[in-house]
């Protein structure tokens, strides 16, 4: 039977949208949500079944071109993922997910219409960007440095509703000066690592917006720290 009260927790189209390990994210808030004592309840959806629309978090991840372009088909035919975005529901949303969430993005030289719950777009670069990337969190969110890796051919320009995640520290990200970009209660970002596990700040401040608390207690940290001290110092950005 469904625990009405618990949090519950999407992983979007699992067999689309997988790359480098991003389902870590699903892992590290259950986690944490838990080591609150908050009940948690993870549904992963594929692509063939329909989505809820009243989750409280919405994780989106990594893919390839095609899996990406059936991914913003199939989630633009299912419409749960807009009805939620409109609820004000939590939607983190990483590299293919980032990108379909936006208005428009090419994959496979062709441009594909994404979902426009953000206002960016993606063009393609003249590279991949590939390595680490970390950058000065928006003030507004109140968060430290952020830490990942990443691995994408596209680039994204934001629009006015739009505002960056990050100002680019190491990587590229959106377009070497910007990375990500987040509105209201959805962020999108080109960080893989799981972006979770290297940021536990960040997991945090979703659990606080999905649930309302404004206090959420303190956890051990020290093997999130450990990461976050590895990666930063391997590229000089702490
Ligand atoms: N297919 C997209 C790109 O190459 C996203 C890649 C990814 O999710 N790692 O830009």
């Amino acid at each position: 039977m469904r625990n009405e009260s618990a949090l519950r927790i999407v992983w979007v189209y699992p067999d689309l949208l997988s790359t480098y390990g991003d389902r870590g994210n699903l892992l590290i808030l259950a986690h944490r949500a838990s080591l609150r004592g908050l009940a948690v309840e993870s549904v992963e959806v594929r692509s063939d079944q329909n989505l809820p629309a009243e989750a409280d978090i919405y994780l989106l991840a990594g893919g390839e071109d095609a899996p990406q372009v059936l991914a913003a088909q199939r989630l633009a035919a299912d419409g749960g993922l807009r009805l939620a975005a409109e609820r004000g529901a939590v939607i983190l949303a990483v590299c293919a997910g980032y990108q379909l969430v936006g208005g428009s993005f090419v994959a496979n030289a062709r441009m594909y219409a994404g979902l426009s719950l953000l206002d960016i777009r993606s063009d393609r670069g003249l590279t991949r960007a590939v390595g680490e990337l970390a950058g000065e969190v928006d003030v507004n969110l109140g968060l430290p440095m952020l830490t990942g890796f990443e691995n994408h051919g596209g680039r994204s320009i934001l629009g006015p509703e739009a505002r960056p995640l990050a100002r680019v520290v190491v990587g590229v990200g959106n377009d070497g000066r910007t990375e990500g970009a987040w509105a209201g209660h959805l962020i999108g970002t080109y960080a893989h690592g799981p972006v979770l596990s290297r940021n536990p700040a960040l997991a945090d401040l979703l659990l606080r917006w999905a649930t309302g608390i404004e206090f959420l207690a303190p956890v051990d940290d020290t093997w999130h720290e450990r990461l976050r001290a590895e990666r930063l110092a391997a590229v000089k950005a702490a």
